[in-house]
Formats: C-alpha cells, structure tokens, sequence
C-alpha cells in the first residue's frame, strides 16, 4: 500500500489524500489523535459510492490496522461488482418495462432475441432492428427506411426513442412511399427486382426497349430525376420530352400521373404473365433474371433484338479485352453482336455500378 500522497492537515494527527492499493485509488481520511501512538486510529475510505471506516483497537499493531484497511479495500471492491450488477439489473428492468408498453402499440409486432440481443419492431412492410450490447446499451442494427440517409438523430437512445423516431421518420416518408408503391403496382418495374422500401430509386420500362431510372427524394416527394435508358433516339425522344414538360409539374398529381404526362402517354407498359414468356433473355448468359439485375440493355440497331444484363456486357468485355486493351472503348460502347452503336445513357448506367 503506497501512503506517500497523503498530505498532513493538522500536525501529524490528520491526514487526506488518495491511496493507491492493487491498482485501485482510494479516496482517504486518516485520523490518528494520538500520534505517535497508532490507538483510535481511523481510516476512512471513499471509493465510489463506497465508503468505510476502519478503527485500529488499542491491541492492534500498525501492521494490523493496515491489513484491516486492505481487507476492507478489497471487499469494497468485490461490492463494486455487485453494485455494476445491481446497475444491470435496474436496467434489465427498465428495458422490460419498456417492451410491455411498446408491444402495447397499435399495428407493430414486437420481437426479442431470447438472449435479448436484438429486438424488433414490424408492421406489413417495415422494420426496425434495434441491437442490445452486454451492458444493455441501444443501439440501431438495421432498418426499412431508405439508404444513405441518416434517419436518427443520435446513435445511442432507447428502445422507445428509437421506436418513436421510427415511426415519425415514416410519418414523414408517408407520401413518398404512396409514390413508390403506385409506380411498384402500375409499372414494370424491373430494378430494384422486388419491392424495396430501402431502394430511392425505380427503373422500369417506357416502352419497348427504352427505360426510365428514377430518383426520388424521400423528404422531397415532388423533388424526381429521370433518366432513360434504351437505344439514342428513343432517349433522346423522351429526354426532350421530360425537359420541355418538368417545368409543368402538378403538385396536385402524384408522381406516376406525372410523369405519364410528361412522357405524352396513358400507361406505362405493365408487366402481366403473357408478357413474362416474351421475356428476352440475355444474349450472353442466356437467363432472364440474374443476381437481381434483368437484361435492359440493348444497341441501336432495331433490326437486332439482343438484350444484355448490364454486368454481363460488363464481364464480356473485361474478358474480350484482356489482351486487347486498345480495342476496350470501342468495345464498352458497341453491340457484341451486331456491333451497332449502344445508347450513351447506358454508359452512365455502367458506372452508376450495377442498376
Ligand atoms: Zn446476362
Ligand atoms: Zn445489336
């Protein structure tokens, strides 16, 4: 036990400072009325919510009363143990009465992971997981809401904070995915390839052959980027078209009606059965639906009806240009096949990655 911080307060009968024992620091008050004489002696100890006082008797030497005093520490910290235990369970309790309340809430299922490491709230079409560390700390592991947003404001909280928040932030989001799920039921949306609530995007087809990808901003219903993808006239066709009508945007319509407006047409083309065996399968892997992406891309040429996966044209060329690196641009932009020119808005589809 190192003593060699104590600092006298009143000639040599009284004592404060902190005293260093097994790596623990100990707030201390030592009383010795009787200096020199160790009788009376007392140590009193504060350590944390702790504190204790340990008497010397008149029979104790001073390695006695010193002993006493370790003995004491270190129970002290035995009952620091317990007391971080109590503090758990004051929270365990806590977090369960919050649980009985949330599963109380109107249209939300409550779930717990039976070591209480996850616990998740969800409705027909959103989630929200919330994780629990060993000390009980909140926090968000997943969710529904839209990506590369941040939808919370803090990143620690409660169970019902979090819940709270999430359900305003949907609040908040009500119009926007009144919008998404319109354009899901009347268009062929054929990326994200099923319904996404976390996707602000939406490719799906105009007309054949010819796409628009679709922006939305979740906050800013009204606020869209289109952009087309299929052969250059019929981009350019519905480029101009788009330009020339944004600025007479309806507020009063929602964003599907909009954009048929904006296009001149009275639907967009649906996706219905007969259509699924018409379906074009990709001309260099031969499937129609791969690692969720569907074959939208096709050449000027409209007397070639090939279409390709956009990762596939991607692997092709890699592959064709592996030994041909001067021939790889020329490559990145024609048919493989017929070796017509591609539309130039594929090109950005091609680096937007893999949409
Ligand atoms: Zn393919
Ligand atoms: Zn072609």
């Amino acid at each position: 036990m190192d003593i060699s911080q104590l600092i006298e307060l009143n000639n040599s009968k009284e004592f404060y400072g902190i005293i260093n024992h097994k790596g623990s620091v100990y707030r201390t008050y030592l009383k010795i009325p009787e200096y020199p004489l160790m009788k009376g002696s007392k140590i009193k100890i504060l350590k944390d919510l702790h504190n204790f006082t340990v008497t010397c008797e008149e029979s104790d030497s001073v390695g006695e009363f010193f002993s006493k005093f370790e003995k004491a520490a270190d129970s002290c910290g035995e009952n620091k143990l317990q007391y971080e235990e109590i503090l758990l369970q004051h929270k365990r309790k806590n977090i369960l009465d919050e649980l009985n309340i949330l599963r109380r809430q109107e249209g939300y299922e409550v779930s717990v992971a039976t070591d209480l490491s996850t616990v998740k709230f969800c409705d027909k079409t959103h989630f929200l997981i919330l994780s629990l560390t060993n000390n009980l700390e909140v926090g968000i592991f997943e969710h529904s809401l839209p990506e590369k947003q941040k939808w919370f404001t803090s990143s620690t909280g409660t169970l019902t904070s979090f819940f709270n928040e999430f359900t305003r932030t949907l609040d908040d989001l009500e119009e926007f995915y009144s919008n998404l799920n319109t354009i899901d039921e009347l268009c062929y949306v054929l990326d994200p390839v099923e319904p996404s609530t976390k996707c602000n995007y939406r490719i799906f087809k105009v007309e054949q052959k010819c796409y628009m990808k679709l922006m939305m901003n979740p906050l800013l219903p009204s606020s869209v980027a289109a952009t087309f993808i299929g052969p250059t006239l019929l981009v350019e066709k519905y480029r101009r078209k788009y330009e020339e009508e944004i600025v007479n945007w309806d507020q009063d319509l929602d964003v599907h009606k909009n954009l048929l407006k904006i296009c001149g047409l009275v639907y967009f083309p649906v996706r219905n059965d007969e259509d699924e065996g018409d379906e074009m399968n990709c001309s260099i892997c031969g499937t129609f639906q791969m690692d969720n992406s569907i074959p939208m891309i096709s050449c000027d040429n409209f007397k070639c009806d090939l279409v390709f996966h956009v990762g596939c044209l991607k692997q092709w060329w890699s592959m064709v240009a592996d030994n041909k690196t001067f021939l790889y641009i020329e490559l990145g932009t024609t048919c493989p096949m017929c070796k017509e020119k591609l539309s130039t808005s594929f090109e950005q589809l091609f680096t937007d990655g893999e949409q």
